[in-house]
């Protein structure tokens, strides 16, 4: 099952970022597919700050880092996986723990070279035109859930 959405603009992938949130429970590992600079990171600060309540939260890249972790409401863990150097890396930075806690979102997920859950919720951003269209992939009952929190 599948949605798509064009974001016109930054503050449209934050909108959607934002809106996302309200959709998301404990367990849920999002996996977000796209090039560099198609709006991974932007879409994932906006989901973190919505879930803190807190517009102006420090949300950095967790390029260097691999992952930056969120002690919020429910928890959230910010992967990027793109300097990882191989699978059992995966287990090292606690994706499970961090799954059972919280939501993880997962950037450069074809790098967990199949390491990740098969049945998460895939959003794949592309660029089009100055703005980017994102599609949803997710098993029926998660995109219900998506769906009502975009209101679509
Ligand atoms: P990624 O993490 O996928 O590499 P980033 O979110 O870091 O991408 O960067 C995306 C860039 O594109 C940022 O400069 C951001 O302002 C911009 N951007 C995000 N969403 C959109 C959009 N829907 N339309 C146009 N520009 C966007
Ligand atoms: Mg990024």
């Amino acid at each position: 099952m599948a949605l798509d959405l064009f974001l016109p603009d930054e503050a449209a992938t934050i909108r959607f970022g934002e809106d996302m949130a309200l959709g998301l429970k404990r367990g849920d590992y999002v996996a977000l597919s796209g090039d560099l600079g198609a709006g991974k990171s932007t879409f994932s600060r906006a989901l973190i700050r919505a879930i803190a309540g807190d517009a102006d939260l420090e949300v950095p890249s967790p390029t260097f880092t691999l992952v930056q972790s969120y002690d919020l409401r429910i928890p959230v863990a910010h992967f990027d996986l793109y300097r990882i150097a191989d699978a059992a890396e995966i287990d090292e930075l606690g994706f499970d723990e961090a799954l059972s806690d919280g939501i993880c979102l997962v950037e450069w997920p074809e790098k967990g070279f199949g390491a990740l859950p098969a049945d998460g919720i895939t959003l794949t951003f592309l660029h089009e035109g100055d703005g980017r269209r994102v599609t949803i992939d997710a098993p029926a009952p998660a995109l219900a859930r998506i769906r009502r929190s975009l209101a679509i």
